[in-house]
């Protein structure tokens, strides 16, 4: 079977990297989050003070973004980690913190820029797997499938606030739902590379399917392509 490139894009919490995963360790392929990088780009905006409740300082973060470096290493474990300038912060870009400022941070084109290169880099050689906001769109406009995913809202709230109790961050339920919402807004409607279901993306709601679920239909889509 021929090796594709498989874009995910979609809603905010949707499950789309745990889905993502999956296929790439099925099919031995590279898994890239893209969600983590513009995250790691948060973190250092946060660190910088360029961005806090009140202010976003758009043009201190665009005359520093040549100090931003990002990678992705394997543990002992083989579990990818997100590195920001040689630090591991694969745990502190999970924060609510960093979530409610992401999406801001992810509207500024220099930003998108210098992701998209390095995306388009990593995945360049297919046998891919990534997921975002724009991959079907914008990074990988020829990947061979496209998907986009999304679920209920109440349903998706539900599902990450689950996640976050287990993690032991504790937020409540409503917080996780209106950051949910409001992140979905301003993706959708930004004006660089907003998040658009490719016209060629197959929908994937999953609103009512269960990881296992949702994993075999994606297999069979992927196999489908493989084969064409
Ligand atoms: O996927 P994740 O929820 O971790 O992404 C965090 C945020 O990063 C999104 O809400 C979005 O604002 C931004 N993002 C993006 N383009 C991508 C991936 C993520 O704008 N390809």
């Amino acid at each position: 079977m021929k090796k594709i490139s498989v874009a995910i894009d979609g809603h905010s919490s949707c499950g789309k990297s745990t889905l993502a995963k999956q296929i790439a360790k099925h099919f031995n392929y590279i898994y890239l989050d893209t969600g983590a990088m513009y995250r790691a780009v948060t973190l250092f905006a946060i660190n910088q003070n360029i961005i806090n409740k009140d202010d976003f300082d758009k043009d201190a973060l665009i005359e520093k973004l040549p100090e931003i470096n990002i990678e992705f290493k394997a543990d002992e474990n083989g579990k990818v980690n997100t590195y920001l300038n040689n630090q591991n912060v694969e745990e502190a870009i999970r924060t609510m913190r960093v979530s409610s400022f992401v999406s801001p941070i992810a509207t500024v084109k220099e930003v998108r820029e210098k992701m998209v290169e390095l995306q388009q880099k990593m995945g360049s050689k297919g046998g891919v797997v990534m997921d975002g906001r724009d991959i079907g769109t914008v990074v990988l406009p020829k990947a061979e499938l496209k998907v986009f995913m999304t679920a209920k809202d109440e349903i998706r709230a539900q599902r990450r606030f689950d996640e976050l109790k287990e993690k032991g961050i504790d937020d409540t339920f409503e917080n996780v739902l209106q950051n949910l919402k409001e992140r979905d807004y301003i993706d959708s409607t930004r004006e660089e590379s907003p998040l658009l279901k490719a016209e060629d993306a197959l929908v994937l709601d999953n609103s009512e399917l269960s990881r296992d679920e949702q994993l075999e239909i994606l297999k069979s889509w992927v196999e489908e392509r493989g084969k064409l």
